[in-house]
């Protein structure tokens, strides 16, 4: 039989007592977390959002409550009334209410629960039970103190957001998530329409035209956190939706919208007491590409990437000489300390690299008797040059790529990371950002010799840039300068996780309608899917520019966890399913007929 709550309040919550309590009367309510019997005494620990109390029964002073403490189960809802009763020689450090403990004259059991299909108190997330379990009870798994904390700290993360912008005269504004497409590199999830038969909504990937809009509406400071929605291949830490904290400013530089970025993260990341410098590092994206192999390098460590082409020009290794012959690079790094790598662990890395498109991996280990898998074909001469080049030590390994230029990057830039990781060189206690600028503005597509927009086809060219790419877009025989072309564009880095990104847009027309010309979008097309746009840039477009930084990664710097779920209250798998509510699931054949929809096979 349950109880009923009735007139009964709470005093305190389950983290709130303490040894200054001590007898007082009060009333605690929550979830049995635990119960211990040992015949005449039974404790229980009681847990609410805010922690854990110890609840004791005896039999001798509370017989009816003790005798009902005993049909309680892990999980029950139970409310606790009892006095505040310092521990006797047991304080436990671990428990922030370890000092005291309620013993309870009188117990209400508010609900029962079943026994849940998985332990929810276990001591390491290596024992947690399997994850398609613990997202299909999703609710359940929620009550671990982890994830309790993780879900408030993004609710604090949002706002000091809001308070962030607000403070500085930007005005909130809520866009429609009913929209027709925006895009931005990824597929679009669509809605059908009822009311108009056959024609479809997009969600929006990001509120990226709107926000334009808002500028040219004369908003001056926008900003929204602000749901997307990107039907993108799987990845483990991708989500189908996900959010951003999107914003946008009339009249800035690149410096002012820089300023907004580091203030943003700076007041967000006190929230953990991490103090970010006031002026954060920038690396354009040519030199992070060339020093580190990656646009959103991890600065926690060093181990930059070496170019020994110039050494190995001439040579008749021919892998070598043809790489350079082709306009490829040798390059490598330097694993301090790590000569003693085993022909195992070469032969991993090895592997390693080939997944990011490497052919092989060149090893010289240095020392007394420095040795390397290329000691044959290039000689003792050559590899104590390449030592010497590469600024290795004795008791160093040098790892050598060689290959096309983006090749080289990707594969040293992966094996950079992989080897910080397996050497435990990252203090965890740092946190290193950066403002990576000067992005490309197109990206060549091989398979179709197309260029498609490295950012989105908004982003304005650099004024230095902007002959170049003129003629690149109005010479055909110059289309390939596009990929020279730079453009307003930068992303946020920290701790090697692109938090933020953004780009000065284009507010003028024709450069506009250029745009999408280079992007292989007749006029037609483009009026299409942007006339309303390339309309309302001519009423007095300003110039602007914004950025939007991602909540989930922002907020996994501040959890401390690698795992995009972990900072979601109710994510989808890593294939975009919902264990708990079984979703994407079935429509009843009624609705399809409504919105003249058959499905074909
Ligand atoms: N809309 C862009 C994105 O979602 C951000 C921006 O350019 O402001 O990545």
């Amino acid at each position: 039989m349950l109880d009923v709550l009735g007139n009964l309040e709470r005093t305190h919550t389950c983290g709130e007592l303490r040894e200054t309590h001590v007898g007082q009367q009060v009333v605690l309510m929550g979830w049995v977390a635990k119960k211990r019997d040992f015949g005449v005494l039974t404790f229980i620990d009681l847990r609410d959002r805010e922690g854990v109390t110890q609840v004791v029964l005896s039999e001798e002073d509370k017989g009816e409550a003790h005798a009902k403490a005993k049909g309680l189960r892990g999980e029950f809802v139970i409310a606790v009334k009892g006095e505040v009763v310092e521990r006797e020689g047991t304080h436990n450090a671990k428990l922030a209410t370890g000092g005291i403990e309620v013993h309870a004259s009188e117990i209400l059991i508010l609900n029962d629960a079943k026994v849940p299909p998985f332990q929810l108190e276990v001591a390491g997330s290596e024992n947690l039970a399997d994850e398609s379990t613990r997202l299909k009870y999703r609710y359940l798994d929620l009550r671990r103190p982890q994830l309790q904390h993780n879900i408030r700290m993004r609710a604090k993360a949002v706002a000091a957001i809001r308070e962030y912008f607000d403070k500085r005269d930007f005005i909130e504004i809520e866009t429609p998530i009913l929209l027709k497409s925006t895009p931005e590199g990824a597929r679009d999830f669509i809605v059908p329409s009822r009311i108009h038969s056959g024609k479809f909504f997009a969600l929006p990937q990001s509120p990226q035209i709107l926000k334009q809009l808002t500028m040219i509406s004369g908003f001056d400071k926008y900003y929204q956190i602000a749901r997307c929605f990107r039907d993108e291949d799987l990845r483990a830490d991708r989500q189908p939706e996900f959010t951003q904290l999107d914003m946008e400013m009339s009249f800035p530089n690149r410096e002012t919208i820089y300023r907004e970025i580091q203030g943003m993260f700076n007041h967000v990341l006190r929230l953990i007491g991490v103090e970010l410098p006031a002026e954060w590092p920038r690396l354009t994206h040519a030199e992070a590409m060339r020093r580190y192999g990656s646009d959103k390098p991890d600065l926690r460590f060093e181990m930059e990437l070496q170019d020994l082409s110039d050494n190995l020009r001439g040579t008749d290794f021919a892998p070598f000489a043809e790489t350079l012959k082709s306009g490829g690079e040798i390059k490598c790094i330097v694993a301090k300390g790590k000569a003693d790598y085993s022909r195992k662990q070469t032969d991993e890395l090895q592997e390693y690299v080939k997944r990011y498109g490497a052919g092989a991996l060149a090893w010289i280990k240095v020392g007394d008797e420095t040795t390397s898998s290329l000691l044959k074909v290039l000689g003792e001469k050559k590899i104590a040059q390449l030592v010497s080049t590469s600024a290795a030590e004795a008791g160093d390994i040098v790892l050598i790529v060689a290959g096309r230029k983006s090749v080289v990057a990707a594969a040293l830039g992966a094996l950079r990371n992989e080897i910080a990781r397996r050497e435990n060189l990252i203090d965890r206690s740092k946190y290193a950002c950066l403002i990576v600028t000067e992005f490309p503005m197109f990206e060549h597509d091989e398979e179709s010799d197309t260029y498609v927009a490295a950012h989105h086809p908004f982003t304005s060219p650099m004024d230095e840039d902007l002959e170049l790419f003129k003629t690149a877009v109005n010479d055909p025989s110059q289309h390939h300068l596009l990929g020279q072309v730079r453009a307003k564009a930068y992303d946020a880095v920290i701790n090697g996780y692109e938090c933020a990104g953004g780009s000065i847009r284009i507010h003028q027309k024709d450069i506009q309608a250029l745009n999408f010309k280079a992007l292989g979008l007749s006029s037609e097309m483009a009026r299409e899917r942007f006339g309303f746009f390339l309309d309302a840039l001519e009423y007095g477009t300003p110039p602007h520019g914004g950025f939007a930084a991602g909540i989930e990664r922002t907020c996994m710097i501040l959890c401390g966890t690698e795992n995009i779920r972990d900072v979601m209250a109710f994510p989808k798998t890593a294939s975009a399913q919902d264990l708990m509510m079984d979703s994407p699931g079935d429509v009843d054949t009624s609705q399809l007929n409504e919105l003249s929809i058959k499905i074909a096979n």
